[in-house]
């Protein structure tokens, strides 16, 4: 096998090989840019050697082929006492995993070559004692776990020494005395002396890169970032350039654009007579980039030509190492850099303005989650705040309100009408009811996976996590952060994007997009940068996708609002909740029916509010069509709880009153109660039970699209049946609903669908069936979700799905992020056997999948006809749409 690559031998294409520092070196150095040479030891090397435990048969002669070959092409060897060649062993893995795995600098240095290096460098001792106490202070740490504090109290010390904080004015005697603490220090840890071969510091180097891979935190930052355990990484071995030289030497980074806005400019650190990691480090202040220019202009100059070069050929913005050895520029790094959800969308837009890429590419480059960021509300910030703290943004969102400790506590408050940010070292299953009723959640603990974030993802409310400078005293009822003290009702606000935190309430505003969406901001008309990009990459999805996106909206407002947002319909108008408020009397009454004549009257009374309510959806969607569930969750739900019910009855009973109208609703609500009410008497069961109740909604929805039609408007509605197990359920409902539909419909030309929803499993496996009596299906998919996996979507969240996602049983919870291999199969099913029955069958979906990125690729290889979700996940589906037909 290959172990070995030489810069030369590889290109940007080979990440999975080489990994992505190695594969970029190896392209950079084929376009001719400046790269000390080296070579790449392969990911294949690493997973055989965490596979058995040792080196692969090969490598080693392998290593000793490309370590001679570059010394002959430096004209050096490693370590020479004279004229030593130096190198240096980083890490590179397939993904980024930044700060995960470890680089030790100055390889090839010891005792004797510390002289030869000081010589070549014209007598600079301060320069080649400065290099080995690095060496040592880094290998120490990486290669044999000495606790690198040990290395930084020395280093401090002999600062202290000095009467200085700068490390340069340490002279040459006094790093030449750091290296015998330094020495001592590794000694002490390891049990041996610092070794002093070459060859051996190389491979232990080489070995330590290998293991770190599985590290405690590159493990668990893999976990988070749901990279795959078994890639490995690749090893990088690079002659070794200085930036410790002198003040004619130095390092930096750079984004070829502003990775934060994506404008475009000089974006940069630069550090002067220092070694790489001092830069990250942070030991002495950076000074902006530009600032080179006057420095070295030369360097400067050949610089920007680079960054120019790599936009052009990586067609993207790129972010870059560098470092100058007196006055000659080298490239250590380059990669296609990260960057935020609004530079993503700049970026993409200028780049086609340039024609580096074309707008199928700038689709490609964008993703809903980037714009769902760039539709949360924002703080509007100005000088006067100043994050006290900053964790992991969690959950996105901005959030501001007093703060509570405790759940009861947010629950009384908010139960007041206060907003209130809930502060927890963690939370567990017991605080479920205070984040439900906080505005936003605030741990000093816990990461991207911990429960507070989960369930706060889940419930789409902000939470910032794991901000470790709070410290929280939950008996005290206050927080400390940076010496000051924040007590209960104090308040706060947070960031769920940034992971910053405020004291005090931040004002908050719709964002520019949201405002471009929501049509008051004129794309055409805007120097905003952003919403010119967001509506040219939008533009190009609708013109690209196939799938029709709808909405889930039962009120005329949510309607109008989703239409302004793009739906291109309803896909879910829920009718429960016209079943509530002062309809709640009809409601009961319709339930406590005990005759003939008493269930029609209330059915009677509930029918033109009903019908009210479709005239305004079908008058706001004019045209669009416009699906109805037919009542859905159990009955009880519309009547008061059984305990309160109870109490108050019997009191009311104590006092000598009147109870018969409370007894008999009791009664009622006694015989209702079921101990699993989502797997009982509801949807389609209701239907086939309660005599009338179908009736009445179909009649209210024909008779609102006649009146609607009558009125000049046209609508389209489609009626749609609840949870149903078999054909025949639909059927008995279909044939009242024809007649209902016929009688009212006459000849006023308005034409009415009857499909159903595809939520009980069975009804996904016996699709074939289903299809003969429905005119369109649509999966539910948080039911079909709950049913297939038998998970209580009401209690799952907050109970146990932290830890499924812990241990990785699931990347995501399936009710945010459809299941492809289990419930995304009953659809597959459901999907090809429906349409073989019937071509041409209609299918959607509108369970809360429909707004979710990668499910809505799914829906789309389906082969689904359109998504359906809330209004504000609109145009997010709309873009994923676009993105999976390109
Ligand atoms: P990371 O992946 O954490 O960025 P790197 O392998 O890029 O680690 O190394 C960190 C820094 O060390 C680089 O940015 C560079 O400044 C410095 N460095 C690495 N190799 C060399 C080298 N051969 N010569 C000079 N500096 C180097
Ligand atoms: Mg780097
Ligand atoms: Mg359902």
């Amino acid at each position: 096998d290959k172990y070995v690559y030489d810069f030369a031998e590889g290109n940007k294409d080979l990440k999975d090989l080489l990994g992505g520092k190695g594969a970029n070196l190896a392209e950079m150095t084929n376009l001719g840019l400046p790269v000390p040479p080296g070579f790449t030891i392969t990911t294949g090397a690493c997973q055989a050697y965490l596979a058995t435990g040792r080196e692969p048969d090969g490598l080693a002669g392998q290593i000793e082929a490309h370590l001679e070959a570059l010394e002959r092409a430096m004209g050096r060897r490693l370590g020479d006492p004279q004229d030593p060649l130096l190198v240096s062993v980083r890490s590179g893995a397939r993904f980024s995993m930044p700060g995960m795995m470890e680089t030790v600098l100055n390889v090839g240095l010891n005792d004797r070559s510390v002289v030869g290096l000081s010589d070549q460098a014209g007598q600079n001792d301060r320069f080649a004692w400065d290099s080995y106490r690095r060496l040592i202070q880094m290998f120490g740490k990486t290669v044999c776990e000495v606790p690198g504090e040990e290395f930084e109290h020395a280093l401090d010390e002999a600062k202290r020494a000095k009467g200085t904080h700068d490390d340069l004015d340490l002279d040459a005697d006094d790093l030449r005395g750091l290296v015998e603490t330094y020495k001592k220090i590794f000694a002490k840890h390891t049990g041996r002396e610092f070794p002093q071969e070459p060859r051996e510091q190389l491979d232990l180097a080489i070995r330590a890169v290998f293991e770190s891979w599985n590290a405690e935190r590159a493990i668990l930052y893999r976990r988070q970032e749901r990279i795959p355990a078994d890639l490995g990484t690749a090893v990088n071995v690079v002659t070794m350039v200085f930036g410790n030289l002198g003040p004619d030497s130095g390092t930096g980074v750079a984004f070829t654009r502003d990775p934060g806005s994506g404008a475009q400019g000089i974006y940069g650190d630069y550090l002067a007579n220092a070694q790489g990691e001092d830069v990250v480090a942070g030991i002495r202040n950076t000074v902006p980039l530009q600032e080179l220019e006057r420095l070295d202009k030369t360097s400067y100059d050949q610089l920007l030509d680079i960054m120019a070069r790599l936009e052009g050929h990586y067609q993207d913005l790129c972010d870059i190492e560098f470092t100058i050895e007196r006055g000659k520029l080298w490239m250590l790094q380059t990669r296609v850099g990260k960057r935020t959800a609004a530079a993503a969308f700049v970026i993409a837009g200028q780049l086609v303005d340039e024609g580096l890429i074309d707008l199928d590419e700038a689709l490609h480059r964008v993703n809903g989650a980037q714009l769902a960021q760039l539709m949360f509300p924002r703080f509007q910030l100005d000088h006067e705040f100043e994050a006290v703290a900053r964790g992991i943004g969690a959950s996105p969102g901005a959030a501001s309100g007093a703060v509570v400790f405790t759940s009861a506590r947010a629950v009384e408050l908010a139960a007041e009408g206060k907003s209130v940010i809930l502060v927890r070292r963690e939370t567990n299953p017991d605080d479920l009811n205070g984040m439900i009723a906080a505005q936003g959640i605030l741990t000093s603990r816990g990461g991207k996976t911990s429960h507070a974030a989960v369930v706060a993802r889940g419930m789409g409310k902000t939470c910032v996590s794991g901000a470790d400078e709070i410290e929280v005293n939950v008996p005290a009822k206050r927080f400390n952060v940076g010496g000051r003290t924040v007590s209960e009702g104090d308040v706060v606000s947070i960031d769920g994007t940034t992971g910053k935190v405020y004291l005090g309430e931040v004002p908050v505003t719709p964002s520019e997009v949201v405002q471009y969406f929501e049509g008051s901001l004129d794309p055409e008309r805007t120097d905003d940068a952003l919403v010119r990009a967001v509506h040219r990459i939008m533009t190009h999805a609708d013109a690209r996708r196939r799938l029709a996106v709808r909405t889930n909206a039962d009120t005329g407002a949510d309607a109008a609002r989703a239409r302004r947002f793009g739906a291109e319909g309803i896909g879910l108008c829920r009718t429960e909740h016209m079943f509530l408020g002062d309809r709640r009397e009809l409601v009961e009454r319709l339930i406590l029916a005990a005759t003939e004549t008493e269930r029609t009257d209330a059915l009677a009374a509930l029918l033109p509010l009903q019908r009210q309510d479709f005239v305004e959806i079908f008058r706001e969607m004019a045209g669009l069509p416009v699906t109805v569930r037919l009542i859905d969750p159990p009955l009880h739900e519309f009547l008061p709880p059984l305990e309160q019910l109870a109490v108050n009855v019997a009191v009311a009973q104590e006092r000598g009153e009147d109870v018969a109208k409370e007894e008999a609703l009791l009664a009622a609500v006694r015989r209702m109660h079921e101990e699993n009410p989502m797997l009982g008497l509801r949807g389609v069961r209701l239907g086939l039970v309660i005599p009338g109740l179908f009736a009445m909604q179909v009649r209210a929805i024909a008779e609102a699209a006649v009146a609607v039609t009558r009125d000049g408007g046209t609508a389209c509605p489609e009626i749609m049946v609840p949870l149903v197990g078999a054909v025949q359920e639909l059927e008995t409902v279909r044939a009242e609903a024809e007649k209902i539909i016929a009688e009212v419909v006459g000849d006023s030309g308005v034409e009415v669908l009857i499909g159903t929803m595809i939520e009980v499993p069975r009804a996904a496996l016996t699709a074939g069936q289903i299809a003969e009596a429905a005119q369109f299906f649509s999966f539910g998919t948080n039911d079909l979700t709950q049913m297939g996996w038998g998970f209580s979507r009401d209690d799952v969240e907050g109970a146990f799905f932290w830890r499924y996602l812990e241990l990785g049983i699931f990347g995501i919870s399936p009710f945010e992020s459809i299941d492809r291999d289990g419930v995304g199969r009953l659809i597959r099913i459901a999907a090809e056997e429906g349409r073989a029955a019937r071509p041409g069958l209609k299918l959607g979906v509108c369970g809360e999948h429909g707004g979710d990125p990668d499910s809505v690729h799914f829906f789309h290889e389906v082969g689904l006809d359109y998504v359906s979700c809330s209004p504000f996940r609109v145009p997010v589906a709309r873009l994923e749409a676009g993105r999976s037909a390109i």
